[in-house]
């Protein structure tokens, strides 16, 4: 920095100046108004995700409806153990979803599971590598067959 910038006898004036100039621009940046911005961008997002018949929030309900509806044709029996617990049950998609999309909305392809045995089926189907697509629909579906008699 040059020297002698702030021995100037108008340096007092000059860094009031810029104090002014300083605040000005905090001013442009009112907490109030980045909110209004904020929210009205939130909104929109939410609009776009949430609302109408083709949005996320409609299929998710579908999907709840569904897998309620599992639930009461398995009576809240898991299907791998024979475990009753209607607090506890899950619903597995027996055909996952990342390999069969067309499935995933499909009462016949869920399945009422304990949280036990739901987490033993995803961690081997994982450890087979069976989501991977390599692997194919027609080796999983014989796992699968194998699984739940
Ligand atoms: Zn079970």
């Amino acid at each position: 920095m040059p020297k002698g910038v702030y021995q100037r006898k108008n340096g007092y004036k000059h860094s009031e100046e810029t104090k002014k100039k300083i605040s000005k621009k905090m001013k442009g940046k009112k907490p109030y108004e980045m909110t209004d911005e904020i929210r009205k961008k939130m909104s929109i997002a939410r609009i776009g995700k949430f609302g109408g018949e083709n949005s996320f929030s409609w299929k998710g309900g579908a999907i709840y409806y569904r897998i309620k509806q599992a639930k009461i044709r398995d009576d809240y029996t898991c299907q791998i153990c024979g475990l009753r617990d209607p607090e506890i049950m899950e619903v597995d998609h027996v055909k996952p979803k990342s390999l069969f999309p067309e499935l995933a909305n499909d009462l016949n392809n869920m399945v009422v599971l304990c949280p036990n045995c739901h987490k033993r089926k995803t961690n081997r189907e994982r450890k087979m590598k069976l989501y991977s697509p390599k692997k194919g629909r027609e080796q999983l579906e014989q796992y699968l067959n194998e699984l739940i008699k």
